[in-house]
């Protein structure tokens, strides 16, 4: 079922094990999160009302380190959904070597829905729920979509109070005041851009004028669009859930961004004209930038892909029917677990810095990220060329290898 995430997590998973051919009681414990955590609680709104709240926490897998993952508050949040993200989780710090596993949690809310001081209080509700299960030796949330900083501060504040303790790496992606990490806001798209200079380079794409589409102007897309900019290439489309614009001539993100902050949407920026998602995913460019939900390249409009590169910022923004056409058409493909994984990286960093103490400078922190970002992506494309199989499931193989290396060490699939 084409729009179940956790079953297109599962059926990426498959196809990778026939070439990884991982030990079938291994493979076993791969499929299944280890932990599915559902609460409620209430909450009373600015009008007086009681609202009772659904969220989710889900560990996928800490056989490499403690959990890892991020948050998201949205209304089409659902079980399934936080599950997928939690397996993604758990590949993707695989894929790039920290010493972490794989968790995700939600809360079902339209967050453009509430005050500022009923966001405070559903975040804190939310953290006291699930405060057993998170701790920096157990399980660290971060942001995702439509949370923040400052959302991280309030679930960091809340858990503290009820453990009675400093425990800064509870958490990542707090404001650097109170622990973050420099270059956390930016890390997502920052490690991105790492994967798409490699990829160009393969693909035989010449950064400078090299032309840009981007899906969803949040955190990680605008971010990306901004870093792409000022290397040269050229940004002709951007989106968000109000709409799109596009410019054959291209414009600059960082105007765009501030005109996004002023009106609440990329749409209406002077010099554009309108466009929608769906034909923003269909632009001819070289690089489309899925950056913003799961399911959006499908076997309906896969086939109409211009794009050379796709660069997955965004979680599952491909179904593995949409892959097949893609692979077919040759469309060089950086899997989400791959590309996007700058986040989670850095995110690491934070973690490091929270135990030891040790803050490092904005140069260190992308650094240290670049290295790790190329690493992972020659060794994803090793396996490509090895295995003669695309970029995705060349990742899978890598993080399933060392997952299931992690759990026949500790021999907890029996
Ligand atoms: P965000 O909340 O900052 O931004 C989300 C953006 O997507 C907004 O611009 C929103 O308007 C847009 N959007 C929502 N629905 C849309 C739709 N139907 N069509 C087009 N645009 C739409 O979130 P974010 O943190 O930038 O996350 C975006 C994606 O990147 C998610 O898939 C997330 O899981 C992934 N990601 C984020 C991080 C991170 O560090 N923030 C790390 C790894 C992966």
């Amino acid at each position: 079922m084409a729009d179940n995430p956790f079953e297109n997590q599962l059926q990426q998973l498959e196809k990778a094990q026939k070439i990884a051919q991982i030990d079938k009681n291994i493979y076993e414990v791969l499929k299944t999160p280890q932990r599915v955590t559902e609460v409620s609680f209430p909450i009373e709104m600015d009008n007086g009302e009681t609202r009772t709240f659904d969220g989710f926490r889900v560990l996928h897998s800490d056989v490499r380190g403690p959990g890892k993952g991020g948050i998201r508050f949205h209304q089409n949040v659902s079980i399934e959904e936080v599950k997928a993200l939690a397996a993604w989780m758990t590949w993707k710090t695989a894929v790039v070597g920290i010493p972490m596993g794989g968790a995700k949690g939600g809360v079902v809310f339209n967050p453009k829905e509430i005050s500022q001081h009923e966001l405070e209080l559903i975040s804190r509700g939310f953290i006291r729920e699930i405060a057993e299960f998170v701790g920096v030796d157990k399980d660290v949330p971060a942001p995702d979509v439509y949370t923040t900083p400052q959302v991280m501060a309030w679930m960091l504040d809340e858990f503290e109070k009820l453990k009675d303790r400093k425990e800064p790496g509870m958490i990542t992606g707090k404001p650097i005041e109170i622990g973050g990490s420099q270059g956390r806001g930016t890390a997502t798209a920052k490690g991105g851009v790492f994967t798409v200079l490699e990829a160009v380079k393969h693909v035989g794409i010449k950064p400078k004028g090299a032309t840009v589409a981007i899906q969803g102007y949040g955190n990680a897309g605008h971010n990306m669009a901004i870093l792409l900019h000022e290397l040269g290439f050229k940004i002709i489309a951007a989106s968000d859930s109000k709409g799109g614009i596009y410019s054959k001539a291209g414009f600059d993100p960082e105007k765009v961004f501030e005109h996004k902050q002023k009106t609440k949407s990329v749409s209406g920026f002077a010099g554009t004209e309108p466009i929608t998602n769906e034909a923003l995913l269909e632009l001819e460019c070289d690089i489309l930038v899925p950056a913003a939900l799961e399911n959006q390249i499908t076997a309906e409009n896969a086939g109409n892909v211009k794009a050379k590169i796709i660069a997955e910022l965004a979680n599952g923004p491909t179904t593995p029917e949409a892959d097949e056409i893609l692979n077919k058409n040759k469309v060089f493909i950086i899997p989400d677990i791959l590309c996007n994984a700058g986040g989670v990286t850095v995110s690491y960093f934070e973690w490091i810095q929270n135990r030891t103490g040790d803050y490092w400078t904005e140069d260190v922190v992308f650094e240290r990220l670049e290295k790790r970002m190329i690493t992972a992506f020659d060794d994803v494309f090793s396996i490509c060329k090895e295995k003669t199989c695309n970029m995705r499931t060349a990742a899978f193989v890598l993080a399933m290898q060392r997952v299931s290396k992690a759990i026949e060490l500790r021999s907890c699939h029996r």
